[in-house]
């Protein structure tokens, strides 16, 4: 019987990648962002940010979320808000920049961070914040306003935007203008994959230069370490992937709406959205990652997943367990994660990957039941 995995990457094949190897062989420049990394980063620059800001690339997003952390937090601050419900990284990255993650709730409608608690938090931790991060779930776009109003009056904003990049509305590509950091991953499982790599913007040129020296060691432009710096710089072979998943990545975006589609129109034919299965609401266009859905709250996510496995297609429940159940993560403070709570019991990711058929997709909307 027919195997459907949840997921199939597909970077660019080593054909499309042999000029870009030519190169590097002939500059003899194999990091330290070199020309196909600069060239990558203006084009990224040009292409999605019309010049507006600044980028640098990253090794991974962990490392740049750390990175942005660091370089952004307020240093009396000891907490940083953010979601439970997300990838471990994005607390991981409170921990190793000192700091304790405040865990908050999530809206029941979109999946992401509930402002109002932040703002009551903001409120009633005053100077103990050290910075937000929010997180903008499975890529869709976030209420960015909000965040930079929170960011201009003091308090840092970082937003994990792991799985957003090319994620656009009214024809601007998110995080445009935004004077915070956002902070995309390219790894493999993401939309735009490169295997491990990332990608921070800001309208803040300055911010970004300073990243960009934490992530270069701490380097001051006389090559002395002068603040607590990492490495976590992309190499040219990554950047020559990253360089031709550019030209291709229209295509790649195009494939996931499509199979999105696939998916929506399926479900609701066979009255799964009236049977009290829901999915996120979003905004702007998104180049998904996967497909995530929740079932009815009378069904476990986990018997679903057990049931589609008799079929032969493997699903998984990001983010279940949520963060504040994972056991590094439990003795953090947290606001009344009752949304959270809920929804990590109900939510179930489904394959979408660029291949996938329309016939593979019906075989997973019959097989949820
Ligand atoms: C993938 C992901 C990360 C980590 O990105 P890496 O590039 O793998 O380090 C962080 N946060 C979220 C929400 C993610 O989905």
């Amino acid at each position: 019987m027919k195997q459907t995995p949840f997921l199939r990457p597909n970077l660019v094949k080593k054909e499309t990648l042999l000029p870009y190897l030519t190169e590097i062989e002939e500059s003899r420049i194999y990091s330290n962002f070199g020309p196909l990394n600069s060239r990558f980063e203006q084009r990224v620059l040009e292409e999605y940010y019309e010049c507006d800001g600044a980028v640098t690339t990253v090794n991974n997003a962990t490392i740049g979320l750390i990175a942005a952390i660091s370089q952004c937090k307020r240093p009396i601050g000891k907490y940083v808000l953010l979601p439970s419900f997300t990838f471990a990284a994005t607390p991981l990255a409170a921990l190793w920049c000192g700091l304790q993650p405040y865990f908050v709730d999530i809206k029941p409608d979109d999946w992401c961070m509930d402002e109002n608690q932040v703002r009551e938090l903001v409120h009633t931790l005053g100077d103990q914040v050290a910075a937000i991060v929010p997180y903008a779930t499975f890529g869709t776009n976030i209420n960015l306003d909000f965040y930079q109003d929170i960011h201009e009056s003091g308090i840092p904003v970082v937003v994990d935007a792991a799985s957003s990049f090319g994620v656009n509305e009214n024809n601007n590509y998110f995080g445009k203008g935004f004077p915070g950091c956002i902070v995309f991953s390219f790894h493999a499982t993401k939309a735009f994959g490169v295997g491990e790599g990332g990608l921070l913007y800001s309208a803040n040129k300055n911010l970004i230069s300073q990243v960009r020296q934490a992530e270069n060691f701490g380097f001051s432009s006389t090559k002395e370490a002068t603040i607590q710096g990492i490495n976590g710089k992309m190499s040219e072979y990554t950047a020559a992937i990253a360089l031709s998943t550019l030209d291709e990545f229209p295509q790649k975006v195009k494939s996931r709406k499509q199979i999105y589609t696939w998916y929506f129109e399926l479900l609701d034919q066979k009255a799964f959205l009236e049977k009290e299965w829901k999915l996120q609401k979003t905004k702007g266009e998104i180049p998904y990652q996967f497909m995530p859905i929740c079932c009815p709250l009378d069904i476990k996510n986990d018997a679903v997943i057990q049931s589609l496995a008799t079929k032969h297609i493997e699903a998984r429940t990001y983010f279940s367990p949520p963060c504040h159940q994972q056991s590094i993560f439990k003795k953090y403070p947290h606001t009344p994660l009752t949304v959270t709570e809920k929804i990590s019991r109900q939510i179930l990711s489904l394959p979408l990957w660029e291949e996938m058929t329309q016939d593979d997709v019906q075989r997973i909307v019959e097989g949820l039941g």
